[in-house]
């Protein structure tokens, strides 16, 4: 970040073409190529498939603009009735923006056993995409819900919507460094994430895309295929446009200001904006981090980090909270989430606070608790289960 700094102190402009000896970061104008190698590997994509840019809802309305093509036939987003209000938001608007109605546009899931575990099971999101399967356009959900801490099973629920015909989008914001992910492998058509959770970049860091290598060229593409008397083909997919701006511009000619677009194939061809060069660095800080590990490694801790955790919270006699996150570590990340019984969730705040505890509190009485295997300890789950034990009055 300092020789950053400097560079711009004493070379302006010219930092976008000047190589910095000591740092991480090449010059400017590469600088957002300098990200994609390490990101892909969190997510197990190929470096074409990943840009790093904007912020993960920007990226969301972006992809929602090439894949969101609504016909009379096919018009229906299946997406949680509890999604995350920002994803709830981008998808009504993108309805609203076509001027259909988000009333039967949107088809919500709704956990079925609501009241006691909020949870939505693999065969109950098929059997709603069969339900729909003729007139919905998309599905988006959530790699990791941010609520309960489900896991979804991703590369069943991928190919069961693509068989019928229904593109899958994938919001990552609580999976992108806390979960192995082979989006590639797993044929994810896009994918949206943000970099301030398991990715400790910051508040506000700078977000990423992934677009499947399958749709890197029927995007805006100039080679998009043709019938032979020049009429574009409206084969499924094959007819798609962007929301485009220069740094999704090829780099030889970008700088020529010719006004002719000519996308980058993949997911830099989405970029829009220069983008800054202080946030991509705490973001590559984090990567070179993560670059000293696999997320194989790290899910190894995690499960027996987040094991421990339940173990702790669970051998006890009638605690008055139930972990609502699923029991089953195939289907959770790192994050437990503890319903509290009624009441008593201020005090357990106010105790948790007072021991210099940070917990993540959501209304009205979860608590979330996420042992992340980058940097918590076994040390720190006991400790985290001892001092809530106190809170809850479960020991003197
Ligand atoms: C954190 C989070 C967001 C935040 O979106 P920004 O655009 O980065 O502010 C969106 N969706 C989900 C599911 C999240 O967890």
């Amino acid at each position: 970040m300092q020789s950053q700094l400097s560079l711009w102190a004493t070379k302006g402009v010219y930092g976008h073409f000047k190589e910095v000896s000591d740092s991480l970061i090449p010059p400017w104008l590469h600088v957002d190529d300098a990200v994609t190698a390490s990101m892909s590997r969190i997510i197990g994509a190929l470096p074409e498939e990943v840009a790093v840019m904007e912020t993960l809802t920007a990226n969301l309305h972006l992809l929602m603009a090439s894949f969101y093509r609504p016909s009379q036939k096919r018009y229906k987003i299946i997406m949680e009735s509890k999604a995350f209000p920002s994803d709830h938001f981008a998808v009504e608007s993108h309805i609203k923006h076509h001027d259909l109605d988000p009333t039967n546009a949107m088809v919500l899931l709704e956990s079925p056993t609501c009241n006691t575990l909020p949870l939505l099971p693999t065969s109950y999101i098929l059997e709603t995409i069969d339900a729909h399967a003729e007139s919905t356009a998309i599905i988006l959900l959530p790699g990791v819900q941010f609520y309960t801490g489900q896991y979804f099973d991703i590369p069943r629920i991928t190919t069961h919507a693509q068989s019928k015909g229904v593109a899958v989008g994938w919001d990552l914001a609580h999976a992108v460094g806390n979960v192995p992910l082979k989006l590639h492998d797993w044929s994810v058509d896009f994918a949206v994430w943000c970099n301030y959770k398991y990715m400790n970049s910051g508040p506000g860091a700078i977000g990423g895309l992934f677009i499947h290598e399958k749709h890197a060229c029927s995007i805006d593409s100039p080679m998009r295929p043709t019938t032979t008397n020049g009429d574009i083909m409206q084969r499924s997919g094959a007819f798609r446009h962007r929301l485009a701006g220069w740094w999704g511009s090829e780099k030889s000619s970008r700088f020529a200001m010719t006004n002719q677009f000519i996308p980058i194939p993949g997911a830099a061809g989405f970029q829009l904006s220069n983008p800054s060069v202080l946030d991509l660095s705490a973001v590559m800080a984090s990567l070179s981090v993560f670059d000293r590990t696999t997320m194989d490694r790290l899910r190894a801790k995690s499960l027996r980090l987040t094991g421990y955790l339940e173990l702790l919270l669970t051998q006890v006699e009638h605690p008055p909270y139930t972990i609502i996150t699923p029991r089953d570590p195939a289907q959770r990340g790192a994050q437990l989430s503890l319903r509290l019984e009624a009441c008593v969730m201020d005090r357990v705040l106010q105790f948790l606070d007072n021991e210099a505890v940070i917990v993540d509190e959501r209304k009205p009485d979860v608590i979330r608790v996420a042992p992340s295997p980058l940097y918590n300890s076994f040390e720190d789950c006991w400790r985290f289960a001892s001092i809530f034990k106190k809170a809850c009055g479960m020991v003197a």
